[in-house]
C-alpha cells in the first residue's frame, strides 16, 4: 500500500478524551474514530488489524473442533422470555421495538439464539458434540463506556457455545476451548492468565477470566508468579484427555478479585503477584441453565429425553487490539506483535521525487511484496522528521529506510521496531532477510 494513497489520519496531538494509552494511540494512528459514544468506525488501518487477531481466533477455535455460524445481531425479545432473562438481563440489553409492536432486541449474547437453532436441528445424542461459534459485534449499553474498544457499547466478540450428553463430555467441551484459549492469546503476543471467576449472569458452575496483566486493568487480579512464564500447550490434539493440561494450569494459584482467598494466596509469599488486569476472554460452563427452560432435548442412549448440557466460551476480539497496545507500546507508539501488524513493513522513501530513491523503493516495494509480505510504502512527499515520527506511531515491525546518500553506496538501513536496533544491508539483502522466514 503507498501511504499518499492510504486513508491514514494520524494525529500529532494527543486527544483529550482519551485516558488510556491503546484508546490514545489508536486515535493518534488512524485506526479508529468515535461515532457516538462507546461506538467506533474502524479506518483502514484498525481494521486490518482487527482482522488479523479475527483469524488467529478462527484459525485456533476450527482447530479445536468448533464450527464457525453467522447468528443475527437483531434478535427476537421472544426467546428471552423463555430463558427467562428478558426480564433479567437489566438496562445494558438495547431493547427494539419493531413496526408490529414486537419486542427485539441488539443482541448482548446469544445463549439463547443457539439454544433455538440447537433445539430446532438435533434430537439425537448420536448428533452431538457439537461447538458452533460466530465472530460478531454485540452491543452492551455500558453505563460508563470509557477507555476506547476497552469498554466499547458495540464491540467485536467471538462466541462459541458447546453442546454435549453428559457433563463429562461436556467437561471435555470446555477444557478445549480453555487450551484453545492459551494458544489463541499467545499467537497475539499476549500472556493471558486463566483465573477462577465468578460466572455472573451467564450462570453456571464453572467459570474462568483470561486476564492480561495491565496498569490500566479494571480489576484487581492475584496469580502465581510461574503462571506468567509457563509456555502454552503446542501440537495439541484436542481428541485427547485435556484434563491433565487444564489441571497444570489451574492448579497454581491465580484468582479475580471477588474470587480472591487472601488466606490462601498469603501462603505463596513471595510467589504471589498481585495486579491489575484486563479481562480478554470467558469461559462458562452452565449444565443446562438454558436448555432445561427451552426444552433443548436430545433422546439419549436408551431413548429418554435429556436436556442438553452447555458451555459458552467468549473472546472480546476488540478488546483484544486495546490489550494488545497496552501491553506493547513506547513513548513514541504502538509497538505491534508481528503476528497481528497491520503490515510487516514499512518502506520509507526519504527523498521522494529523486531518481534513485523512487527507483530502489519501487523495487524494494515490488519484491517484498512477491515474497508474501504486507508493505506499507511511505512515498509521500513529506519532511523525514514526519515519515518517521508515524512509522514509529503506527508501529510496524520492520522499517526500511531508502535515503539519497545510501543509495549512491547501494546501501540501505533496516530497524526493527521493538528493539531499535539497525542495521545497513545491501537492498538484496534487507529483501532476503524479510522475506526469508514464511
Ligand atoms: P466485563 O466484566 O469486562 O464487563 P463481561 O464479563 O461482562 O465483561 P463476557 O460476557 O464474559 O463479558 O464477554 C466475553 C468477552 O467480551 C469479555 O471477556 C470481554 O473481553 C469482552 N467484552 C465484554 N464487554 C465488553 C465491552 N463492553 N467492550 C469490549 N469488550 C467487551
Ligand atoms: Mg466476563
Amino acid at each position: 500500500m503507498r501511504l499518499s494513497r492510504y486513508f491514514l489520519p494520524t494525529l500529532k496531538e494527543t486527544p483529550t478524551e482519551a485516558q488510556i494509552v491503546s484508546h490514545r494511540l489508536m486515535l493518534r494512528a488512524g485506526m479508529i474514530r468515535q461515532h457516538a459514544a462507546g461506538i467506533y468506525n474502524w479506518l483502514p488501518m484498525g481494521t486490518r488489524v482487527l482482522q488479523k487477531i479475527e483469524q488467529i481466533v478462527r484459525e485456533e477455535q476450527n482447530a479445536a473442533g468448533a464450527q464457525e455460524i453467522i447468528m443475527p445481531t437483531i434478535q427476537s425479545g421472544e426467546l428471552w422470555k423463555e430463558s427467562g432473562r428478558y426480564d433479567d438481563y437489566g438496562p445494558e440489553m438495547l431493547r427494539i421495538t419493531d413496526r408490529h409492536e414486537r419486542d427485539m432486541l441488539y443482541g448482548p449474547t446469544h445463549e439463547e439464539v443457539v439454544t433455538d437453532i440447537f433445539r430446532n436441528n438435533i434430537k439425537s445424542y448420536r448428533d452431538i458434540p457439537k461447538n458452533l461459534y460466530q465472530i460478531h459485534w454485540k452491543f452492551r449499553d455500558e453505563i460508563r463506556p470509557r477507555f476506547g474498544l476497552m469498554r466499547g457499547r458495540e464491540f467485536l466478540m467471538k462466541d462459541a457455545y458447546s453442546f454435549d450428553i453428559s457433563y463429562e463430555r461436556s467437561k471435555h467441551a470446555y477444557n478445549q476451548m480453555f487450551v484453545a484459549y492459551l494458544r489463541t492469546f499467545a499467537r497475539m503476543g499476549l500472556r493471558a492468565v486463566p483465573m477462577k471467576a465468578d460466572s455472573g449472569p451467564i450462570g453456571g458452575d464453572l467459570s474462568h477470566e483470561f486476564i492480561v496483566l495491565a496498569d490500566t486493568g479494571e480489576s484487581a487480579v492475584f496469580c502465581h508468579k510461574e503462571l506468567l512464564e509457563k509456555p502454552v500447550p503446542e501440537n495439541v490434539d484436542y481428541e485427547a484427555d485435556l484434563q491433565p493440561i487444564v489441571d497444570e494450569w489451574t492448579s497454581l494459584y491465580a484468582a479475580t478479585d471477588d474470587m480472591h482467598d487472601a488466606a490462601a494466596a498469603e501462603k505463596l509469599g513471595g510467589q504471589l503477584v498481585s495486579a491489575r488486569g484486563i479481562e480478554v476472554g470467558q469461559t462458562f460452563h452452565f449444565g443446562t441453565k438454558y436448555s432445561v427452560p427451552m426444552k433443548a432435548l436430545v433422546a439419549g442412549p436408551g431413548g429418554e429425553e435429556v436436556p442438553v448440557q452447555m458451555g459458552s466460551y467468549g473472546i472480546g476480539v476488540s478488546r483484544c487490539v486495546a490489550a494488545i497496545i497496552e501491553a506493547s507500546h513506547d513513548e513514541k507508539g504502538i509497538v505491534w506483535p508481528e503476528s497481528v501488524a497491520p503490515f510487516h513493513v514499512g518502506l520509507i522513501n526519504l527523498k521522494a521525487g529523486n531518481a534513485g530513491c523512487d527507483e530502489a523503493c519501487a523495487n524494494i516495494y515490488k519484491a517484498l511484496q512477491a515474497g508474501g509480505r504486507d508493505v506499507l510504502y511511505d512515498d509521500r512527499d513529506e519532511r523525514a522528521g514526519v515519515k518517521f515520527a508515524d512509522v514509529e506511531l503506527i508501529g510496524l515491525p520492520w522499517q526500511l529506510v531508502v535515503g539519497p546518500k545510501g543509495i549512491e553506496k547501494g546501501l540501505i538501513e533496516l530497524k526493527r521496531r521493538d528493539t531499535g536496533a539497525r542495521e545497513e544491508l545491501s537492498i538484496e539483502a534487507a529483501v532476503a532477510k524479510l522475506t526469508a522466514a514464511g
